[in-house]
């Protein structure tokens, strides 16, 4: 007879943000985990954030979705951090723009603050990310994950979200909004600390 194929195990996804949705789910296409959009219940405030790491943040993400969805949850906090401006924003990334600016002015935003620098490695930048698994089990799941880069002369392509126009890979000229998808997925931040919960959750929580 024949193994019985794994059944996925439900994974609620801790996000307001579609393009974050849309790149978990590619992340996971080849795991046994069947994640599902927060968007499915409606619409809801935003989340608190207001952690000083990454980890405090993702943390308090999933516990804020946990309460209103009673699921266990996936969520992830992350950031970009910039040698020139001290590797910040990082955690306060969100809050770097001032509140309103469409995104191609926050691109441009960032691009002002490193006229100054005229190399890649006077543009060296980083993204970070943070995941967590509540509620699956006793203890919280973390996994991290870090992308090295520098940020560009101006913004290129069209994919992605946030700074992908404007970051890339170190030894590259292409932006990570050129190389959205498999490849971003393969090297993000996001991709390395996903794939590491994904195992992490498969390996702790029964789903047969
Ligand atoms: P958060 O994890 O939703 O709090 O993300 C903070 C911010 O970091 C986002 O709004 C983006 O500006 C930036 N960011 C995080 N991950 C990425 C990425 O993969 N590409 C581009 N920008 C990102």
């Amino acid at each position: 007879m024949m193994d019985p194929q794994p059944l996925p195990l439900r994974v609620m996804l801790a996000t307001a943000n579609p393009r974050k949705v849309a790149e978990i789910l590619q992340i996971w296409k080849d795991y046994p985990l069947q994640a599902e959009p927060f968007s499915a219940l409606g619409d809801w405030p935003d989340a608190p954030e207001t952690g000083t790491t990454y980890l405090e943040n993702a943390l308090q993400k999933a516990k804020y979705y946990y309460d209103i969805a009673k699921r266990p949850c996936v969520a992830d906090d992350s950031g970009i951090e910039v040698a020139a401006l001290d590797w910040g924003p990082g955690v306060y990334t969100k809050r770097f723009t001032p509140p309103g600016m469409a995104q191609a002015q926050r691109l441009q935003y960032m691009l002002r603050h490193l006229r100054d620098c005229s190399t890649p490695e006077q543009r060296r930048a980083r993204f970070r990310c943070a995941a967590v698994a509540y509620g699956f089990t006793d203890e919280p799941l973390t996994a991290e994950g870090v992308l090295e880069g520098y940020i560009a002369f101006e913004p290129v392509g069209e994919g992605g979200f946030g700074y992908d126009p404007i970051f890339c890979l170190n030894g590259q000229s292409q932006t990570l909004a050129e190389v959205v998808g498999d490849y971003k997925n393969s090297v993000s931040h996001r991709g390395q600390a996903m794939r590491s919960l994904a195992e992490k959750l498969l390996a702790t929580v029964p789903h047969l």
